[in-house]
């Protein structure tokens, strides 16, 4: 038996130590498990998840038990993985401490809450479909944003299990987004923005936009967050990915930078943006049909592996985005 297992950790080692990034994204991004944590987090036993319920609590606790099974640190000064947010319910947070940066902080996070029910929706002009109100009261929020909390459960697998983040990864699934940005607004009071080098937000990343099989970023006119990305892809596939790969915002006029979770640390000057797929005219948007059947997990999957690659420079703490430029505070 000893020696079996010396054989097996030898085999470990030698794995751990020649796989690829590609060996590990194909190992830890499984399409399966996206749809499995989309099909979770958007069926109907959790209501729509609207902030303040028993359900978005319990949508807490299913993000935080993978937090627990991957390995994520809990944050000193929480309780566990919750960020209690006064009296309307959690963020979840989870870490992965850095080799030689630690204090260095990369961000990923994607808002859980959604809309709930045709009673509780709490935009007052949301759109009607009175065929579908017939059958289906719950809005289930598969892309908005189950998708997003997909990838970024995703993310936090890959980057565990790859244990060589030079800098620190925190994992934020923010709550009180669609109520007015509540649980970002929290969490950006707390950070210290100097400690935070970038924030990658995911937003409805499980539809695509024109047939477009490829994300865009909001706001890239305000770092060059989107270049080092760019960059990194073309490196690591210039067939596959092309010179700019990733997209700038093509809905400038819909004002997403400003609409999402991003926004309040962009006013700490880091360099915060947030990743979509889908158009804001989407059929789908705030619909009671943004259910599992309507989204693309494969489409998901390659936007994960697109950050993987595309931040790699930042993970290992060779390169760092320019702060959030004048040009943004000038502009408002
Ligand atoms: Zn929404």
């Amino acid at each position: 038996m000893r020696n079996k297992f010396i054989i097996l950790s030898c085999v470990l080692i030698l794995f751990s130590k020649a796989a690829t990034s590609q060996q590990l994204m194909d190992v830890t991004i499984n399409v399966d498990s996206i749809h499995a944590i989309i099909e979770t987090l958007s069926s109907d036993s959790l209501n729509g998840r609207l902030t303040g319920t028993a359900e978005n609590l319990k949508a807490a606790l299913i993000i935080a038990k993978s937090f627990q099974n991957i390995g994520l640190k809990q944050v000193q000064g929480l309780n566990g993985y919750f960020e209690k947010i006064d009296s309307i319910g959690n963020n979840v947070i989870g870490l992965l401490k850095g080799k030689s940066k630690p204090n260095e902080l990369i961000i990923f996070s994607a808002h859980y809450d959604h809309i709930g029910t045709l009673k509780t929706n709490p935009h007052p002009n949301f759109r009607r479909d009175s065929v579908a109100e017939e059958y289906d009261t719950i809005f289930n929020g598969a892309n908005d944003n189950a998708s997003g909390v997909s990838a970024l459960i995703t993310l936090a697998k890959y980057f565990s299990i790859a244990n060589n983040n030079e800098r620190s990864i925190m994992f934020i699934a923010f709550t009180g987004e669609e109520v007015g940005l509540l649980g970002s607004k929290f969490s950006a009071k707390q950070v210290d923005e100097n400690a935070v080098v970038a924030m990658i937000n995911f937003d409805m990343i499980g539809r695509s936009h024109f047939e477009k099989s490829k994300p865009y970023m909001t706001g890239c006119e305000y770092s060059n967050l989107i270049n080092i990305l760019n960059r990194n892809l073309k490196k690591y596939d210039l067939k596959k990915y092309g010179r700019s790969f990733i997209e700038s915002d093509p809905f400038k006029y819909e004002n997403l930078f400003w609409r999402s979770d991003n926004i309040p640390f962009v006013h700490k000057r880091i360099p915060a943006h947030t990743i979509l797929a889908t158009s804001p005219d989407d059929e789908f948007y705030h619909h009671l049909k943004d259910e599992i059947q309507t989204i693309d997990c494969n489409l998901i999957a390659e936007i994960i592996k697109t950050i993987i690659i595309g931040t790699n420079t930042i993970v290992d703490a060779t390169e760092k985005p320019t702060r959030i430029n004048d040009y943004f505070f000038r502009k408002r």
